[in-house]
């Protein structure tokens, strides 16, 4: 059993659409990225290749790469999971923590769920999506940007 950690933050911008777990949200802002900026699945990301002992999301998928501008981060999740699925790794479960001062995440929960569950051929039920405010606290509780944290168990 390998255990992955993952951390992520991207600030708000506007013109942007927010994408958490794969789900558009409506907000008045998005978040800034060169993908989609989907905060929660790269914290995912960075967790299921931590724990597979690779490079972060920042080495297999560069900042600078037009074929990753704006792309959907299910997307590259998917690639993830086959990355790890050639190397003989199996996912376990996964469990994610987003930490938002707004908009309010917990009625797209289960969205995010089956949408990481069909990128990870995963059981709903193996993974856990928790959403928490900053106590208006900081740079999050200011509502300048949102941060997610990941925490995944694989198996060879
Ligand atoms: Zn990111």
């Amino acid at each position: 059993m390998y255990i992955g950690f993952g951390y992520d933050v991207h600030k708000f911008k506007k013109g942007r659409k927010l994408f958490l777990g794969g789900v558009e949200i409506a907000a008045p802002k998005g978040l800034d990225g060169h993908s989609d900026a989907d905060v929660l699945i790269h914290a995912l990301m960075d967790a299921l290749l931590g724990a597979a002992g690779l490079n972060d999301i920042g080495h297999f998928f560069p900042n600078n790469d037009p074929q990753y501008k704006n792309i959907s981060s299910l997307k590259l999740l998917e690639t993830v999971c086959k990355e790890l699925k050639n190397l003989k790794f199996k996912i376990n479960n996964a469990d994610i923590t987003v930490i938002a001062q707004e908009p309010k995440i917990y009625p797209h929960i289960d969205k995010m769920k089956i949408n990481i569950s069909k990128a990870l051929k995963l059981n709903k039920a193996r993974i856990a999506i928790k959403a928490t405010t900053n106590e208006k606290m900081g740079f999050i509780g200011r509502g300048e940007g949102i941060a997610a944290l990941a925490v995944v168990t694989i198996k060879k």
